[in-house]
Order: structure tokens, then C-alpha cells, then sequence
């Protein structure tokens, strides 16, 4: 029986608690009561925890026993802001695929009314990673960074990253055959490479930004000879990496 997972808002090394709108799902919905048993992710570690208390709207827990948890993949997604909704979906998709965090960037093609609003949709976008997480009962919360420009974009990442552009006119570098490249690197820690996948904006990247990545150090790869939309291309890039990592 898997037990029901909550992500802690608070704790410490033996106990942790719930508050807010969770809380009240936990208590009002749920009929919380002490004694009952959750899976509780606190510090990016996932708990069996036991209801210790209920006071107000707070659920606090007692920290048992540490629950074997995958760790998010080392893949960190540079997206370009568009449609909002359909940028919301591929947020959800890639967190339960596993991407452990999310650079949102504006770029040139980024229509102007959605690189203004992003700023103020970033802590929506942050709710649905957190659910997408929970439910996919991920033992953490993708981290999604305040949005960026794509000049301060292309320049983060670590020198030691393989940093990936997913680039529609690229035709000779496929992103798995860069994938397995990087994973062969004889590498002296055992730590996988982080990877960064950067995908450009429904009206694509322009030359000025492809020639920014280059310069930059990130290496152009296609998902081969069809366009795809930003999102489908945020989640097949994500998909792929993910089936060679694990
Ligand atoms: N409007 C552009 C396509 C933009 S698609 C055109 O018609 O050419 C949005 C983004 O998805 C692209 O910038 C790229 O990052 C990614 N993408 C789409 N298809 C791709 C492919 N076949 N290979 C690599 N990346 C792709």
C-alpha cells in the first residue's frame, strides 16, 4: 500500500509540519487525527511519518524512518517563455519526468505581452511543479528560477555542464547522440554530468541567439527533421536524456 505523500512546508531532524492550504486538505478532507501514517518529504528526503498533532491549521508529524527516494535527474531545462498555458503543461510534464530545475528566459521571439507577465506567473508556475512533484511522488520539487534574459541565460549553467541546444535547424548532431557522447567522458567523479537542454520560443531562436549559445560553449542538436512545438520539444528533449540517464 503506498502511502499518501505531502510535501513539508517546516521541520527539523525528528518532526515536521504541514500548514496551509494542505493542512486544511489533511484536516478538513482527509479527517486528519494523530496516529495516521503519510509519506513525508522534508529536506529532500522522504520520511514515514505519524500524525504527532493537530493545532489550528497545522499538522505537525513525527519523522520515523527515511524512505528510499529516486533523486531528480541531473537536467536542468533553460525555457524560453510562450503561451502560458501551454508553457504550464510542459512545466508539469517534465517535472514528472524528472527535471530538477527550470530556467525560464525571454527571448527575442518571446511575445512582448508574456515576457512582461512572467515575472508575476512565476509562483503559478512554482505550484504546479510542486503538485506535479507530489503527485508524481518525486522526493522534491523541481527548483524554478525567477525568469531571466537570454544573454544571462546562455552564460549560466557550470563550465563543467553539457549545455545542449535544441536547435530546428540543426541536422547533423542528433540530442541523443550528444547525450551518449557526454555520458562516455571518462569522468573522475562518478557523478553524472549535469545537462542543460535550452529550447527556444514558438517563433523559434534567431541567428543573433543561436550565435549567443555558441559562443557560449553550448553545442547545437535536433530531435530530428520535423518541427516541433516548444512544448513537445521541452518534453521529447527532457524524455530522451531521462531514458539514457536511468
Ligand atoms: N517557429 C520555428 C520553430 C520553433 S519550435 C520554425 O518554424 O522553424 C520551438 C523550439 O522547439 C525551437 O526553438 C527548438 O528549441 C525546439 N525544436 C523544435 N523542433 C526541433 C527539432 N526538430 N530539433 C531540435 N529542436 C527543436
Amino acid at each position: 500500500m503506498t502511502r499518501r505523500r505531502w510535501i513539508a512546508d517546516s521541520w527539523d531532524e525528528a518532526t515536521a509540519s504541514l500548514t496551509g492550504e494542505q493542512a486544511t486538505h489533511l484536516i478538513r478532507v482527509l479527517r486528519a487525527e494523530a496516529g495516521m501514517e503519510f509519506d513525508v518529504v522534508a529536506g529532500s528526503r522522504v520520511w514515514h511519518a505519524v500524525i504527532a498533532g493537530i493545532t489550528g491549521d497545522a499538522v505537525r508529524f513525527n519523522l520515523v524512518a527515511e524512505v528510499k527516494s529516486d533523486p531528480a535527474l541531473p537536467i536542468t531545462l533553460l525555457l524560453s517563455v510562450f503561451k502560458f498555458d501551454r508553457m504550464e503543461w510542459a512545466i508539469e510534464k517534465v517535472t514528472e519526468i524528472g527535471v530538477e530545475r527550470i530556467v525560464p528566459a525571454i527571448a527575442r521571439r518571446t511575445e512582448k505581452h508574456l515576457a512582461q507577465a512572467a515575472a508575476n506567473r512565476v509562483e503559478r508556475w512554482r505550484r504546479i511543479a510542486r503538485e506535479a512533484a507530489q503527485q508524481s511522488r518525486r522526493s522534491d520539487v523541481p527548483l524554478i528560477d525567477d525568469p531571466v534574459p537570454m544573454k544571462a541565460a546562455a552564460r549560466t549553467g557550470a563550465s563543467d555542464a553539457t549545455r545542449l541546444l535544441l536547435a530546428e535547424q540543426e541536422r547533423t548532431t542528433t540530442l541523443r547522440h550528444a547525450v551518449e557522447e557526454s555520458l562516455a567522458q571518462p569522468d573522475l567523479t562518478a557523478e553524472l554530468p549535469s545537462l542543460w537542454l535550452a529550447v527556444g520560443p514558438e517563433g523559434g531562436w534567431t541567428a543573433e541567439e543561436e550565435a549567443l549559445f555558441d559562443s557560449e560553449g553550448w553545442k547545437a542538436v535536433s530531435l530530428g527533421p520535423r518541427i516541433l512545438r516548444a512544448e513537445t520539444a521541452a518534453i521529447t528533449a527532457s524524455s530522451v536524456v531521462a531514458s539514457l540517464l536511468e
